[in-house]
């Protein structure tokens, strides 16, 4: 399968890796619109909330406890960032495999673009 972020899972495209375990991995965004940019993605092809099933329920809980988890360790968590997911194309998506941006570092504008 041609997917940028199963791609970047398996270690055959480099990124900067911020956590990883068998089930999720977190990279530096490569164009980062914010002081921290990083995507959660599951190891697993899921190409946007649309494609999950009940048996992603535990994954999707932990791409949250992982965001959370990255917030805190960086020192923002108190002071707020933003969760985005975006599917299909009028919100944007642009990689079809699910990913969370984790978003902080700034303070967000809302409603968002
Ligand atoms: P989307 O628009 O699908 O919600 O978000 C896709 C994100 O993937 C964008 O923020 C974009 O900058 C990021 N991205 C696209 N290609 C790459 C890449 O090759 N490496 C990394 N680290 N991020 C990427
Ligand atoms: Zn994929």
């Amino acid at each position: 399968m041609d997917c940028l972020f199963c791609k970047i899972s398996a270690k055959e495209i480099p990124a900067t890796v911020v956590f990883e375990n068998e089930r999720l991995v977190a990279f530096e965004d490569i164009h980062p619109q914010a002081p921290t940019h990083v995507q959660i993605i599951p190891r697993k092809h899921v190409a946007t909330t649309l494609d999950l099933t009940a048996e992603d329920r535990s994954m999707v809980g932990e791409i949250f406890e992982v965001a959370a988890g990255i917030a805190r360790d960086r020192g923002f968590a108190e002071d707020g960032f933003r969760l985005v997911v975006n599917t299909n194309p009028a919100a944007g998506q642009t990689v079809y495999h699910l990913h969370l941006h984790l978003l902080g570092g700034r303070s967000f504008g809302w409603p968002p673009g």
